[in-house]
């Protein structure tokens, strides 16, 4: 089966056993047992296992070309779920411009474990090797990065990670599997925060892992553990929304991808705007390797407009149509003001406004842009 195809008639492999056309909630926390002790349809106790997680777990595989996945109450309780299989003393490589959620998790909470880490800019991979050490366990991969979209070459640090006897997993959350297949690179692992474009409607909090099938028996079975154990799992709605959400996703992650590319050529010929990130423009520093690694560069881009802070602020004020928000992945489409939404010690450049293009009429876009630019 093609992406689209599967996106509609994934779930159900595992999630049809009625006979509706739809998914079928299901809200029961426990099963019932049968004499012998068994359980009719393997399921015990909704932490360790329900329909409607079954269902979007083997979906989301699917859709990645592979048969293991595990779903989150967040993406961010799956990039803790992954850390949890890793032992004090271990080491591990992120990106210098990670996700700050993820380097608050690396730096804080499980430094606080055991865990080291360097923080280094991939899209050079000599500093990937310059930091690998005999305890590196993990290489954790974004790209492209948030909110300055840089790219890094997967199958590069993949080759890196594995010559050093470490797993590279990658935040695919950006460019989705509908642009970017990170397992057919190299990859170990691939996590998502399938809040943005696998909801792709702003309402359900959720996260998942996706693992290469020859990691099934070591990495999977502490993953399916780790998950049962922390109990950090999606409510039955939650997998229900995300499994409503799956047919419209790669139709949704193209005409994002497709308003994006516009967007980004329209902004780069505004006398506004001195800078825009985006890696579909073959003025990106790295635009060759993610020309090679993506099938299509996305729907997200950042921007910087002259006259600094306060300008950008000024231009996220001004949208009509667009919404001032944070998040991303939606149908409509969020502006943000990145350096006041990380605080005072933001790395980001002041004069920076990210945005999440949604799935709406592209001129309409631009022209609210062109408006709020005051071009
Ligand atoms: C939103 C986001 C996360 C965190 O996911 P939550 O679902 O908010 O926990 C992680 N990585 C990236 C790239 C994100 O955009």
């Amino acid at each position: 089966m093609k992406l689209d195809t599967m996106a509609v008639h994934a779930w159900h492999k595992d999630g049809k056993r009625t006979s509706s056309v739809t998914p079928d909630i299901v809200l029961s926390t426990t099963f019932e047992r049968n004499t012998d002790g068994t359980y009719p349809d393997g399921f015990v106790y909704t932490r360790g296992g329900n329909p409607n997680r079954d269902a979007l777990e083997s979906a989301l595989a699917q859709l990645e070309g592979a048969t293991h996945a595990f779903a989150f109450a967040s993406g961010l309780a799956s990039v803790n779920a992954l850390l949890q299989t890793l032992n004090t003393g271990d080491h591990v490589i992120i990106p210098d411009d990670v996700y700050h959620g993820t380097r608050n998790l690396v730096t804080e909470t499980f430094a606080g474990w055991g865990l080291a880490a360097a923080a280094v800019d991939m899209t050079d991979t000599a500093n990937v090797t310059a930091a690998l050490r005999d305890n590196t366990r993990l290489i954790w991969l974004e790209t492209p990065s948030n909110p300055a979209l840089k790219i890094a070459d997967i199958r590069a640090i993949a080759d890196i990670a594995h010559e050093a006897g470490a797993l590279c997993a990658i935040d695919n959350t950006w460019a989705t599997c509908v642009n970017q297949r990170p397992l057919e690179l190299g990859a170990d692992v691939v996590m998502y925060s399938t809040t943005k474009y696998f909801g792709g409607h702003s309402d359900v909090l959720s996260g998942a892992l996706i693992i290469g099938d020859e990691h099934a028996d070591t990495l999977g079975t502490k993953l399916r553990h780790t998950q049962k154990h922390t109990g950090g799992v999606p409510a039955p709605f939650d997998c229900w929304l995300l499994l409503r959400s799956l047919p419209t996703f790669p139709l949704r992650v193209r005409q994002q991808t497709a308003n994006a590319g516009k967007i980004a050529a329209f902004l780069a010929e505004q006398q506004t705007v001195h800078t825009v990130n985006y890696p579909g423009l073959a003025t990106h520093p790295n635009h060759e390797i993610a020309a090679q690694q993506m099938s299509g560069f996305g729907g997200m881009l950042s921007f910087c407009v002259n006259g600094g802070g306060e300008a950008a602020v000024n231009v996220a004020n001004r949208v009509q149509l667009i919404t001032q928000a944070t998040s991303l992945g939606g149908v409509e489409s969020l502006i943000e003001h990145r350096a006041s939404v990380e605080g005072p010690n933001s790395p980001t450049a002041a004069d920076l406004l990210r945005l999440s293009v949604g799935i709406e009429d592209v001129d309409d876009l631009m022209a609210d842009l062109a408006q709020a630019l005051g071009g």
